[in-house]
């Protein structure tokens, strides 16, 4: 089996579910120049909890956990199967770590996205949720655990939003004043770290979707293998 490369997706607006735009057409060129994954593992910066959470229903739900958009994005659908083996897998991985509640289901970091990369949604899906209580190297650790995954198939995305140039990633960003300033909370910074422990140091990085949007976000996507 190939081994599938590792990705962080910035997200922006969840108004990107139901565009086509530059970010959009950037996720799209680069599903379709990646092998197809058996399944999807999906590290959300909306799903922010205290422990370490996944789901292992046959059918993820939908989680619309934003507020105040027009109600064509509370009528987007994203059917895919979910993958309690995938679940399984994380189970063995994290041990008394993780825990299953299948409360939640996909939510916008997840969909919005979903729907311009893999839009038949015929791949399984399952999201990992971010334990806020952990430190950025933690999540470093935790990401690392996940690298043999991708000799199973299995395609690790992590979807948030940075401003940081991943070759400057300083793991003390948070003492500086402009990193402070850039990402004032974790959670949409977070699955980048993930992404970088299950990466290996003879992969080769891309970057896409290097732009700025309404002023404070940046799209900034990598793709790593
Ligand atoms: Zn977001």
């Amino acid at each position: 089996m190939v081994k599938m490369p590792v990705c962080f997706v910035g997200h922006g607006s969840p108004m990107n579910a139901i565009e086509e735009n530059e970010f959009t057409e950037g996720w799209k060129q680069v599903a379709n120049a990646i092998p197809t994954p058996k399944a999807i593992l999906m590290i959300s910066a909306h799903w922010f909890t205290r422990g370490t959470y996944t789901t292992d229903v046959k059918k993820p739900k939908m989680i619309y956990d934003m507020y105040g958009f027009p109600s064509e994005l509370y009528q987007v659908q994203y059917p895919c199967p979910g993958a309690p083996e995938l679940a399984k897998k994380l189970l063995d991985l994290f041990g008394d770590k993780i825990t299953i509640d299948n409360h939640w289901g996909l939510d916008h970091g997840a969909w919005s996205v979903l729907v311009h990369m893999y839009p038949k949604h015929d791949i399984p899906v399952v999201q990992l949720s971010i334990d806020g209580t952990l430190s950025m190297k933690d999540y470093y650790e935790l990401g690392r655990q996940l690298r043999s995954m991708r000799d199973e198939g299995i395609l690790i995305i992590g979807s948030g939003n940075v401003v940081h140039n991943l070759r400057q990633v300083d793991w003390d960003y948070q003492k500086n004043p402009a990193g402070a300033y850039a990402v004032p909370t974790p959670d949409h910074y977070a699955p980048l770290l993930y992404i970088l422990g299950a990466a290996s140091e003879d992969d080769r990085i891309q970057v896409f979707n290097e732009k700025r949007t309404m002023g404070s976000l940046s799209m900034t996507s990598y793709l790593i293998g």
